[in-house]
């Protein structure tokens, strides 16, 4: 046996007992690098999974090693450090890609041609008082679109199902025979796309491409604020479609109205077909979303549990899903069901104020081991790639967490300017959204924020 053949038989096992988001969390960029006198050498991609891994699975992984050969004795996990590789003479033929289909820890796919995820669906949306109007505004497009409500405009605070249901609506109509032409654009990818096609002479394609569809689903219009050339080419792009009667959704944190800096024949179109709002859930519709996520990811969690989750998370859903993953992490890590008291304390950062439990310093410690950033003033300045995403992530947490305002973020990280700053959580906000395997990094992340000592 190879050792890629080795390893891939050990994940093969280890897959069978945990979440495949856990999976591809620890286990994605392992690979056995050598072996000598009973010891396996295992490499990580940092300091984090080799911690976790030597505490958590060491005994399991062993296990199946000893299975497979009795001579191996020991495990030994050491990081691989990706500039180091570079002076290796490459003898060893190309290590393969892990066939991630066959593990199966493969991800729902984002459909290049749509945009749209799979995993949002009108199966798995709840509707309660607080989104019924836009629910039954969405069924009717449905069924007829591009004719009774034209354009759909959805507003309503952060993490309310907004994308969710923009995106079930493209899903569904995707689905149709024949099938709808949907493209779902998130505005900001938009409004970059129109300034890239202006600088490169290529704004008719773009258009073109735009009024080939049916629908047209544009998430979070509010950042067409103050976007000028956006508006403009928006403009035409909208008369185009709907006077051929083509279906256009959008949405927004706000009503039209209240959007600022956008030209009044667009807020006009926004208002000119039916405007839904989503508001707050209440407590049984909490409670019915907890449930649904509960069995989507096929956990046990006990009903007081679930209920306290319920009371305590009032304002959004999505940060009701981040409770109901800490816990399942939990589960994973410690093969156990969190007692009452166990998931009151996993949970005290998400209800009570993060402040109380952690600091800048704590924060910022977390990522840089996490990403083996050893220079923590690179953190703060560099340029280099491998600096950035840590430090929009560093950002984001110093606002979420610890409810820092943008211009002091920015102060903190050498006088960058507010919007800059703004920029970085708003990317790192949709990446979340986006890729699940970045999403358990940052609860990762979060997971250690909170254990380290304050
Ligand atoms: P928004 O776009 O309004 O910020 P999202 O659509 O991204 O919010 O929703 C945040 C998370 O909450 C998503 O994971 C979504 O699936 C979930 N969610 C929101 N509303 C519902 C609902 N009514 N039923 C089930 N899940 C929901
Ligand atoms: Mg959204």
């Amino acid at each position: 046996m190879t050792y890629q053949e080795l390893w891939q038989t050990v994940l093969a096992q280890i897959q069978l007992n945990i979440s495949p988001a856990n999976f591809a969390t620890w286990f994605a960029s392992t690979k056995i690098a050598s072996q000598e006198e009973g010891v396996i050498i295992v490499s990580v991609p940092n300091s984090f999974a080799k911690e976790w891994l030597e505490q958590k699975y060491n005994k399991e992984i062993l296990k199946i090693l000893r299975a497979l050969d009795a001579s191996i004795k020991e495990i030994s996990y050491q990081i691989d450090f990706p500039a180091a590789k570079i002076r290796e003479p490459i003898k060893q033929p190309a290590p393969q890609e892990l066939p991630v289909e066959q593990l199966g820890f493969a991800e729902l796919e984002i459909d290049k041609e749509t945009n749209l995820n799979p995993k949002y669906g009108f199966q798995n949306f709840i509707v309660g008082p607080f989104n019924e109007l836009a629910h039954a505004a969405a069924e009717a497009i449905i069924k007829e679109p591009g004719k009774i409500y034209n354009p759909l405009f959805i507003y309503g605070g952060v993490g309310l199902g907004k994308t969710h249901l923009l995106q079930a609506i493209g899903n569904e109509l995707s689905k149709k025979n024949p099938p709808y032409k949907v493209k779902y654009v998130p505005s900001d990818k938009l409004i970059s796309a129109i300034v890239n096609a202006i600088r490169n002479n290529s704004i008719e394609e773009l258009k073109a491409n735009l009024r080939k569809v049916d629908v047209l689903i544009v998430d979070d219009v509010q950042f067409f604020a103050g976007k000028e050339k956006t508006q403009e080419e928006f403009f035409h792009t909208f008369n185009d479609l709907y006077q051929r009667g083509k279906q256009i959704i959008l949405s927004s944190d706000r009503p039209p109205k209240a959007i600022p800096a956008i030209t009044e024949r667009l807020k006009s179109r926004f208002e000119g077909g039916m405007v839904a709002d989503v508001s707050l859930p209440d407590y049984e519709t909490r409670l019915a979303i907890l449930k649904q996520k509960t069995m989507e990811k096929n956990a046990e969690v006990p009903a007081k549990v679930l209920e306290y989750i319920a009371a305590n998370i009032q304002k959004n859903v999505r940060e009701i899903e981040s409770a109901l993953n800490r816990l399942l992490i939990f589960q994973k890590i410690n093969n156990k069901v969190p007692s009452f008291e166990e998931a009151k304390k996993l949970l005290r950062n998400i209800i009570i104020s993060p402040s109380k439990f952690t600091n800048p310093t704590l924060i910022l410690q977390a990522i840089s081991e996490f990403y083996d950033l050893e220079d923590k003033n690179l953190f703060y300045s560099s340029r280099k790639k491998e600096f950035v995403k840590p430090r929009q992530l560093a950002m984001y947490l110093l606002r979420k967490e610890l409810s820092f305002s943008f211009p002091a973020i920015g102060r903190k990280f050498g006088g960058k300017d507010h919007t800059t700053v703004m920029h970085a959580c708003h990317l790192i906000d949709r990446e979340i959204q986006e890729n699940e395997k970045f999403c358990q990094e940052v609860d990762s992340i979060l997971q250690k924020i909170y254990t380290l000592e304050a």
